[in-house]
């Protein structure tokens, strides 16, 4: 496992994927990483530090973050404004949401931007037969739908009709027929998190197959 660091690089480039998804692409400064770690990124003082899983894969050349500009938030109005060639601080890698065991299927179960771990580890073992279940209020949140289309690729969409699912994810599994001895990766808001662990436990999965990586915390509206 790579000893966390301090880095200072430069932003490559900065991507709308929708209204508010960003993807920030930046020189990874000599980062090693293993698929499903994060970094802090720095921001103006030290209160502005945030959380990011690296979304891209472990060999690309560039590390990937995405997030959600929250308006009323501290670090993602800085990260929206970056131009190509702003300085960048960050440290890492930091975390241990990994796959472990990639003998057992691997069930991902993401909200919003909660899908970045899934990319990097489809793009570190493009051939790991990997699930993904996506859920989201609009289908322009989909984010990489046309990467993961190569993989077993299940989208929610809980606001529009028309795209996969139409309902949030807990909704879904209700009449899924999945793997019981799979691993499930749990990625994003934390209710989804909550529910969906309370949901797989009444299902009778093992607790110890069950790995999670709340983003932020909401109560149930
Ligand atoms: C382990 C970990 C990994 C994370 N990885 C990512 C990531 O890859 N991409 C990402 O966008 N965020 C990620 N986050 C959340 C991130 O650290 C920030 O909290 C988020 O970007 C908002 O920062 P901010 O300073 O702009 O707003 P803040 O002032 O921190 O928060 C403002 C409000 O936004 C809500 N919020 C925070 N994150 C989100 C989100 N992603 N979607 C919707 N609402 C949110 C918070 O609950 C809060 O109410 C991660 C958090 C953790 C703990």
């Amino acid at each position: 496992m790579t000893t966390p660091s301090r880095h200072t690089s430069r932003v490559v480039s900065l991507q709308p994927l929708s209204d508010s998804g960003y993807l920030l692409t930046f020189e990874r400064g000599g980062l090693e990483f293993e698929a499903g770690r994060l970094l802090t990124i720095h921001g103006r003082v030290p209160t502005e530090d945030r959380s990011y899983t690296i979304a891209s894969g472990e060999k690309d050349e560039h590390l990937q973050v995405l997030f959600r500009h929250i308006p009323t938030g501290q670090l993602t109005p800085q990260l929206a404004q970056k131009n190509p060639g702003d300085p960048i601080e960050f440290s890492g890698p930091f975390g241990e949401f990994v796959v472990r065991d990639p003998s057992h299927p691997v069930i991902f179960i993401a909200t919003g931007t909660g899908v970045a771990p899934c990319r990097a580890y489809l793009r570190t073992h493009p051939g790991l037969p990997l699930t993904l279940v996506h859920g989201v209020r609009v289908a322009q949140d989909l984010f990489f739908r046309g990467e993961f289309e190569k993989a077993r690729y299940l989208p929610c969409v809980s606001r529009e009709d028309g795209t996969g699912f139409h309902g949030r994810v807990t909704d879904f599994f209700k009449s899924f027929d999945f793997a019981r001895d799979a691993h499930f990766h749990l990625c994003g808001a934390n209710e989804m998190i909550f529910d969906m662990q309370v949901f797989l436990l009444n299902a009778g999965v093992d607790e110890s197959h069950i790995f999670t990586e709340a983003y932020y915390y909401r109560l149930h509206s």
